[in-house]
């Protein structure tokens, strides 16, 4: 469903993705882990249209979108859950998932999407009104996620969803994904959390200084001694 084949990527002078090559097929979870600064948010970044990368091509079902803008890209059924979460504070949590729908045109379709995405979320339910910046992290992160899913994606890609939650609340997101992708959405997650990660999702691919260094099936990264030793602390 998505593939990236040598993609290469620079801020100004400094190359930051070096033959980047990753895919992920339909229905599947594919987790991308990588430590501070290998990367991770700019392959997101290069997949979005945000960068453009200088080498190397991407597809979304098979059409090469490495030169299309981020909503053409939102448009053709690819969602983007940004790291941080990045809501707009200030507007009501109904404000935040309206902007969500902006690719779709009619009020009916709307209102379905609405409920469909309050019935995964009923926290947000209560909270239509709320001024999204007031709301806690994890309910910002559920914001996050429900916002994406507005744009009735075939599939997500969602940017560190674990940062800066406490363990219950990860639990909770790690569900929610397994949850979406139950729905017939297909998953491309980043993460620092590799042992939830790799809990959750069916293949995994490591990135270092902006390299993939491995790639596997998740339970066998579980068990490498590379990703033992980087990622889940030795355990
Ligand atoms: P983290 O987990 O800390 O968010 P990351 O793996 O997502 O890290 P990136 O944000 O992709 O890493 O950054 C990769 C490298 O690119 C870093 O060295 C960073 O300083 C650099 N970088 C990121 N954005 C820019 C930018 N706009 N201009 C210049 N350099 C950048």
């Amino acid at each position: 469903m998505l593939q990236l084949s040598n993609v290469n990527t620079f801020y100004g002078p400094s190359q930051v993705l070096h033959e980047v090559s990753l895919e992920v097929q339909k229905g599947e979870i594919v987790c991308l882990l990588g430590a501070n600064a290998a990367g991770k948010t700019t392959t997101m970044k290069t997949i979005f249209g945000l960068v453009r990368p200088r080498g190397g091509s991407i597809l979304f079902d098979g059409k090469p979108i490495e030169r299309r803008l981020t909503g053409d890209i939102v448009a053709s059924g690819l969602a983007l859950v940004p790291e941080a979460r990045r809501i707009f504070p200030r507007m009501s949590v109904l404000e935040n998932l309206e902007m969500g729908a902006y690719t779709r045109k009619s009020r009916a379709e709307l209102s379905q999407d609405l409920e469909h995405v309050c019935d995964i979320f009923p926290r947000l339910r209560e909270r239509l009104k709320q001024a999204a910046g007031t709301m806690s992290g994890g309910e910002q992160q559920m914001l996050a996620m429900a916002r994406a899913l507005m744009s009735h994606p075939r599939m997500i890609c969602m940017d560190e969803p674990s940062m800066g939650l406490s363990p219950i609340m990860v639990e909770t997101v790690f569900e929610t994904v397994q949850r979406i992708r139950n729905e017939g959405v297909t998953v491309f997650l980043v993460e620092q959390n590799a042992s939830m990660a790799l809990k959750l999702a069916d293949r995994g691919y490591v990135l270092q200084t902006g390299k993939i260094v491995l790639s596997d099936t998740a339970a066998n990264l579980l068990t490498n001694d590379l990703v033992r030793q980087a990622y889940l602390g030795g355990a």
